[in-house]
């Protein structure tokens, strides 16, 4: 993509679960080169946002166009090849394979055997390609010394890394991220950081979901800060932490 495109555009997405809607209405976009924070507290509907835009949930109304293209109703498949791709709230990884190997072949399959099955199946030309491809952004991460740990041995940070480092192979133009400083100790919440800028400079778009108030502030370009399934408000960091309705909404002050 080229530098200010418009990537993503959220067009008054709406998802009800029976009775509960736990999105409404919520519109907001993203420009290539930019990091957006989607900040809220816990049930405000971030991660279904996320499923509404990946795919992963049908909508209840509303339409996703990524770069210009419609993509809500396609499957989160097609929607990945077209260029998104994420990471989940909770780390999935084969903690019985190393971290090269996650990478590699975690995109493919959720089991031991599986993998074995994936591995036989590829040529090996397409095999040395997954690899390859799994050792530059892992190097890329600056997960260099640890591609041939087994992948259960991980703390968390290094492993939510791990699952950027997956998420990368596909050379994503949108970069999807759910809460990925959930958990973490202080150093690593400062290495994940320093990693998110490192790929913006490389020109990567993010979108960021994260309750952390003060990791969003300090990475995102602009934030959208939802509450009760809602967009609350959209601002730059300065413009939302001086935001009473988000201080209200938010931290209960
Ligand atoms: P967040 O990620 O901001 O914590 P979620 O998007 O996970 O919030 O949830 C928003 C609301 O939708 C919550 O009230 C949650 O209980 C509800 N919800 C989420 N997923 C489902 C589902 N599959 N079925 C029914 N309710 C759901
Ligand atoms: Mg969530």
């Amino acid at each position: 993509p080229t530098p200010g495109e418009l990537l993503l555009d959220v067009r008054s997405v709406r998802k009800q679960f029976g009775g509960l809607v736990a999105v409404n209405d919520v519109s907001f976009s993203i420009r290539a080169g930019e990091i957006i924070g989607l900040l809220g507290p816990n049930g405000a509907g971030k991660s279904t946002t996320f499923n509404l835009i990946t795919g992963v949930l049908p909508l209840s109304s509303g339409d996703v166009m990524f770069r210009g293209a419609k993509v809500s109703g396609q499957p989160s498949r097609e929607i990945a090849r077209r260029g998104m791709s994420r990471t989940f709230q909770h780390v999935k990884m084969l903690p019985e394979m190393t971290v090269l190997e996650n990478v590699a072949l975690g995109g493919y399959t959720r089991s031991h055997a599986g993998v074995m099955q994936a591995v036989l199946r590829l040529d090996r030309e397409e095999e040395r390609r997954l690899f390859l491809e799994a050792e530059r952004q892992l190097e890329r991460i600056g997960m260099k010394d640890q591609i041939h740990e087994l992948a259960g041995n991980l703390a968390l940070g290094p492993a939510r890394l791990m699952e950027i480092a997956r998420a990368l192979c596909t050379d994503p133009a949108l970069l999807l991220l759910d809460e990925p400083a959930a958990g973490l100790r202080h150093k690593e919440k400062q290495a994940l950081g320093q990693v998110l800028r490192q790929l913006k400079a490389e020109g990567m778009s993010i979108l960021l979901v994260e309750h952390d108030m003060e990791f969003v502030m300090s990475l995102t370009d602009r934030i959208v800060v939802m509450e009760f399934g809602t967009k609350l408000i959209e601002g730059t960091p300065a413009e939302v932490q001086a935001s009473p309705a988000v201080r209200a909404a938010y931290l209960g002050t």
